[in-house]
């Protein structure tokens, strides 16, 4: 995190992480650029993409970084971390597996970051009710250990930007 002249600015790292196929990627066009990709690549190109924000009348760049496809080799790196003072850890509500494995991305950023970083359980594909895996009652039992919940979905938009924002304010409040 940097604070800028004046303090008037501000630059959050951000990063997204779970497993593949969730939806990240999705999650960082539609929170970016306003676009869902219906067959997204699992590798992007870039690393982060940043996002300027207002919270009380300051100047807020989220730099919200995307794992390139690097999960599915289990092999995010510690770069990829550091610094971070947010994360989205995010599983689909239709793939019990990937519900299962937010435990250990839970313990990886743990590894990496200290407590004060702002999480965000979040539940994607939320359209796809009818194939509902998980359901809202056990992943908010899961989020009282410290995390927000939200469910998203990036094929509707639902919550896309909230999710986001509401990591973004909370590291904010930290600030003071
Ligand atoms: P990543 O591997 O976690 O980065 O996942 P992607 O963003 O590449 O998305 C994986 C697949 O899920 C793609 O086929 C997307 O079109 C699809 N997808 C992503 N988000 C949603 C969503 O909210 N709803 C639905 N139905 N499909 C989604
Ligand atoms: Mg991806």
């Amino acid at each position: 995190m940097e604070e800028g002249v004046g303090g008037e600015e501000y630059l959050f790292k951000i990063v997204v992480i779970g497993d593949s196929a969730v939806g990240k990627s999705n999650l960082l066009s539609r929170f970016a650029r306003d676009e869902f990709d219906l067959h997204s690549k699992a590798t992007i190109g870039v690393e982060f993409q940043t996002q300027v924000m207002d919270i009380d009348g300051k100047e807020i760049k989220a730099q919200v970084w995307d794992t390139a496809g690097q999960e599915r080799f289990r092999a995010v790196t510690s770069a990829y971390y550091r610094g971070a003072v947010g994360a989205l850890i995010v599983y689909d509500i239709s793939r019990r597996s990937t519900f299962a494995s937010i435990k250990r991305w839970l313990d990886e950023l743990n590894t990496h970051c200290d407590t004060t970083t702002a999480r965000m359980l979040v539940g994607n594909k939320s359209d796809l009710e009818n194939i509902r895996d998980v359901s809202v009652d056990e992943a908010k039992r899961l989020a009282e250990e410290g995390l927000f919940f939200i469910e998203t979905s990036t094929l509707d938009s639902t919550n896309v930007k909230d999710a986001f924002q509401i990591v973004i304010r909370e590291v904010y409040n930290n600030l003071r």
